[in-house]
């Protein structure tokens, strides 16, 4: 449906604001501005109602991996719809494109993974994780440990468990959050708390805050770490290179299950099929979503290690979870067919060897900038610190995400998403960015932060 030919902006937002509520959103600001109408798709741009095209510089939501708009997920889906549309997979039944998609996943994912249990969206994959997890343990006889340790400003989605597990501090004031059994450490944000330590030694400072807690709360109570492989709605926060060593060593020592919450990183963000390949980490276990279909239909699940899968399926008994939508064969054909897409066009190789650096190499030079502390990015997972005077690592005085706001504000009048984290702006485009693209990018987002800082003059 072209909707901008259909209705004018205008009555689009009135009917907007009068029956939609928007997540994350403040919605009374939100409907006296007028909500911004997205209606096509195609490749890395976007169109809104007004016909103003958009470089879309967030993949959507970290998750159109192989570009909006590919006929080939149309043409699976609807072949998929006229096969069978929908059954589950409860109770002993099971279908062909859940299969499909199992073994390719188990094809794809390191050697240890060779199960995967499906759900609807990264929220519920997180959800299904704490389950697990606790399940694992309490099967093994040591109900006792159920603690999850997870980080300060993560983010690991919406549900009552995902925000809990999340470190985000406006999610725990609604809803009476945490819920019992949740421990959050220090996040391995140098750029922020690092003070005068260097990298590599606030790297280890901040893993080692996971022995301490371990400590505290005791070995046999803890059953899991849970972190993202790079904080993404953190503010894509990269830890330093001795960070994750140092977790791998502490969670096997300690005999305490790691997982990595892959739901940005995983299906190429960083180059590699799973951001733990990056990092060389060894998980127990990986919550997806996002980019295993690249947003074209909802879709998750939980990549099961052996060490993991062989406790719940041979000595568990039932496993008593699950979702009407786990595995729907639909939304299988259409991850199916976006993995074929990312293996066969070798987009994920292109990302580690030929347009990742080459989006790095132009988005460090952003450094250069008056108003950027540092640009970083792995991948094509970027952010850019806002900064009021270089080169101290310090903060606009006043509230934290007045300048990202601007700035982002800036950015989409000038035809490119970025996402404002406090004042940090983020990137991740779609991964079939183009040179010609990035250099259009790069251009969009140096005229944003002129105009941010001539306003700030
Ligand atoms: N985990 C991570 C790392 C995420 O970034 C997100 C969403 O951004 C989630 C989990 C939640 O996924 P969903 O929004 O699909 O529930």
């Amino acid at each position: 449906m072209n909707v901008s030919n259909t209705y004018p902006t205008g009555p689009l937002q009135a009917l907007d604001a009068a029956h939609h509520m928007h997540p994350f959103s403040d919605m009374k600001a939100l409907n006296a501005e007028g909500s911004r109408i997205i209606v096509k798709g195609k490749g890395c741009w976007l169109e809104d109602s007004n016909g103003k095209r958009i470089l879309d510089g967030m993949a959507g939501l970290w998750c159109v991996n192989i570009g909006h708009g590919r006929p080939e997920i149309a043409e699976a889906v609807q072949a998929q719809m006229a096969e069978l549309s929908y059954y589950n997979t409860f109770f002993k039944t099971t279908h062909p494109p859940v299969i499909e998609l199992s073994r390719m996943l188990a094809e794809l994912a390191p050697p240890s993974f060779n199960h995967v249990f499906f759900t609807g969206s990264g929220s519920e994959s997180n959800d299904t994780m704490l389950r697990m997890v606790r399940t694992y343990w309490k099967t093994l006889e040591k109900p006792e440990k159920f603690v999850v340790i997870a980080r300060k400003n993560a983010y690991h989605g919406s549900t009552m468990a995902g925000a809990s597990l999340g470190g985000m501090a406006p999610m725990h004031a609604q809803g009476g959050l945490p819920i019992p059994g949740i421990h959050h450490i220090a996040q391995p944000y140098w750029f922020d708390e690092g003070g005068e330590l260097s990298p590599e030694e606030f790297g280890l400072q901040t893993a080692r805050a996971l022995e301490q807690a371990i400590d505290e709360i005791g070995e046999d109570n803890v059953a899991a770490f849970i972190a993202e492989p790079v904080q993404g709605a953190g503010g894509v926060i990269v830890p330093p290179a001795t960070y994750w060593p140092e977790i791998q060593r502490i969670c096997k020592e300690r005999n305490i299950l790691l997982v990595a919450d892959e739901v940005i990183t995983g299906f190429g963000r960083l180059g590699r099929w799973f951001g733990s390949e990056y990092f060389g980490i060894e998980p127990d276990l990986m919550p997806i979503a996002k980019g295993l279909s690249s947003g074209y239909l909802p879709i998750g699940g939980v990549m099961v290690g052996d060490r993991v899968a062989d406790v719940i399926i041979n000595q568990t008994g039932d496993f008593n979870h699950g979702f009407t939508y786990s595995g729907h064969p639909v939304a299988c054909a259409a991850a199916i067919a976006n993995l074929k897409i990312l293996r066969d066009e070798k987009i994920i190789e292109r990302v580690a060897n030929d347009t990742g650096p080459y989006l790095q190499k132009k988005w460090a030079l952003l450094a250069n900038h008056p108003l950027v502390g540092e640009a970083r990015m792995v991948g094509m997972m970027g952010a850019l610190e806002l900064v009021p005077a270089k080169p101290e690592r310090r903060r606009f005085a006043g509230e934290a995400g007045k300048i990202g706001t601007i700035c982002r504000d800036f950015s989409f009048k000038n035809g490119l998403i970025m996402r404002a984290v406090r004042d940090s702006m983020i990137l991740s485009p779609p991964l079939v960015i183009s040179h010609e693209e990035i250099d259009e990018l790069i251009r969009l987002a140096t005229k944003t932060l002129d105009d941010t800082h001539e306003e700030l003059l």
